[in-house]
């Protein structure tokens, strides 16, 4: 099942023991876990090292993401990325640095040619550290095809981490299905498994699929609840391979071994969204839903099984981890009865909205423009184009932005901003921007959508000295920026009047200035910030530095 050789002369990236708090293809929320985290003791700073000879292709430094990123190309086509550091090496810090400087823009993303910045197998590259959307300190490491810029299973590539454990498999659902492999509304049926035993799992009595599951076409669906672990380590990881049989016939198989990011957010899909967002349950579907695009599926079926009433179905499921440890489940369904309705009665065309069509709902003071394949699924429209302004069906994922735009009660506002009420009644601010008269956002979640306005600046305080402090003797000073109703946009630190670069942590909303050397005495020190609304503050004091 695995696709490629692994390459014995790969440098290992930290030069401590390397253990995995996650791995390849773990389910995250819209996307996949789309490389490995090795653990780093809970601590930053540890040197990262490239596993191969090569160029640096590319370095961005943001608050989000990936943080402080390194990539590095490799000869044999691969390019290898190193995220959530927490400074780079001496050189490319220093490169870093005169390009946000030539730019005066803290948030800067470099591409760089084969002959800038030349390393070998094994350089210092960058130090570990829990940069940009990262939950402890860590290092987040890729491999990637530089062509394709696929993400690969870096396990493919021969890094020894010990796996003696077989994946758990704690329960599946079954789902009544159109042709299409869309979920009908309500027929998920649960279903609680036995314990393994010796890697195998065996469901003694027959399952009895509930009375009117089926609609008259007949088709269902599987999912299974899965993690793996590696040895010794406590973090649920995700399985690699699983193969679905129904009476000896092969309906379904998965491997990952390479995901395209523009796939990536079709997780919603392939997991059960519902599942995994109120529960925090980890099914994965064995059956590919019609304009599902990921490369996970090496066979030609798609699990969407037609079955007869009253006949005894054979469901051999297994399920792998990378070191081909092996979990399997045994289990005989039958269902009682079928319904007389057919499937595509579930979904009439005025309630619903569709993958396959693009959509565009306007009036005077609302615009919605819906591109196709939006949907994963075929979901609730929920129309209203008077105040509450809604679409959709908040509780569902979708795959691309829904545009929309609302009338500006005021010709020349750049002060609003839509907001939408989603999922949980959570509020999101949109990043907004004025046209004709028009408040354009681009939504990621469906909902109900309003007009608001942000005319307060962000607040900028201290965090870690004083005003009035006689004298300052910290290596560091910290400023913390928040912004209460839309979220802060753009931060500038200048001192005596010279701008200089500084790192946002978005977790503790601080900006830090490291303090020169020899800089005792006097210094001016200004901080301007913006929200999303162009609402701007500035900070200003004199600071008597030790
Ligand atoms: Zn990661």
């Amino acid at each position: 099942m695995h696709g490629q050789k692994s390459d014995p002369e790969l440098h290992a990236p930290l030069n401590i023991p390397l253990r995995i708090s996650a791995n390849f293809g773990e389910l995250r929320s819209n996307h996949f876990h789309m490389g490995l985290d090795f653990k780093t003791n809970k601590k930053e700073g540890y040197p990262i090292f490239s596993i191969d000879q090569g160029y640096v292709s590319r370095v961005r430094i943001s608050p989000y993401g990936y943080g402080k990123v390194v990539y590095v190309n490799h000869p044999n086509g691969l390019t290898s990325v190193y995220a959530h550091c927490s400074k780079f090496n001496t050189m490319i810090d220093s490169v870093m640095q005169a390009l946000q400087i030539e730019q005066n823009e803290n948030e800067i993303d470099v591409f760089f040619t084969a002959d800038e910045i030349e390393v070998q197998v094994g350089d210092l590259i960058a130090y570990s550290g829990n940069t940009g959307h990262s939950q402890g300190p860590h290092l987040h490491f890729e491999i990637r095809n530089t062509a394709t810029q696929k993400a690969l299973n870096p396990l493919l590539f021969g890094f020894e981490i010990a796996d003696h454990i077989s994946p758990e498999i704690m329960s599946l659902r079954i789902y009544s299905l159109t042709q299409e492999g869309y979920v009908i509304p309500g027929k998920i049926q649960k279903v609680t498994l036995p314990e393994k035993n010796k890697g195998q799992i065996i469901f003694a009595d027959t399952l009895a699929i509930h009375p009117n599951f089926l609609c008259e076409e007949g088709n269902v669906g599987f999912s299974f609840d899965m993690q793996d672990l590696f040895d010794e380590e406590s973090n649920l990881c995700g399985i690699y391979s699983s193969r679905l049989e129904i009476d000896d016939q092969l309906e379904f198989c998965q491997a990952i071994d390479s995901i395209d990011f523009t796939d990536s957010r079709y997780i919603n899909n392939h997991m059960d969204y519902t599942a995994f967002t109120n529960d925090k349950r980890h099914f994965q579907k064995t059956f590919k839903t019609l304009g599902n695009p990921l490369e996970i599926y090496p066979c030609d079926q798609n699990g969407i099984k037609k079955i007869e009433a009253n006949k005894v179905y054979h469901l051999a499921f297994s399920a792998s981890d990378f070191k081909n440890n092996e979990t399997k489940l045994s289990l005989n369904f039958q269902a009682e009865s079928k319904a007389f309705m057919s499937c595509r009665e579930i979904f009439p065309a005025e309630k619903y909205l569709f993958p396959d069509s693009s959509y565009s709902f306007e009036n005077e003071k609302i615009r919605f423009l819906i591109a196709k394949n939006t949907f994963y699924e075929p979901v609730l429209k929920n129309l209203s184009l008077n105040t509450p302004f809604s679409i959709g069906d908040v509780d569902q994922p979708i795959q691309k932005t829904i545009a929309v735009a609302i009338k500006s009660p005021v010709s020349n506002s750049e002060k609003y901003y839509v907001q939408v009420i989603t999922s949980g009644g959570i509020k999101k601010a949109l990043k907004s921007s004025l046209l004709n008269g028009w408040i354009n956002a681009e939504s990621e979640y469906m909902g109900t959508f309003s007009l608001n306005q942000d005319k307060t600046p962000p607040t900028i305080a201290a965090y870690n000295f004083r005003i009035k402090d006689q004298k300052i003797s910290k290596s560091e000073i910290y400023w913390k920026i928040q912004d209460a109703t839309t979220s802060v946009q753009s931060y500038n630190l200048y001192v005596d009047g010279i701008w200089k670069p500084v790192y946002f942590d978005n977790k503790s909303y601080t900006i830090g200035y490291e303090i020169p050397e020899v800089f005792s005495g006097e210094h001016q020190f200004k901080v301007v910030a913006s929200d999303q609304c162009n609402n701007t503050q500035i900070w200003e004091a004199t600071l008597n530095i030790d």
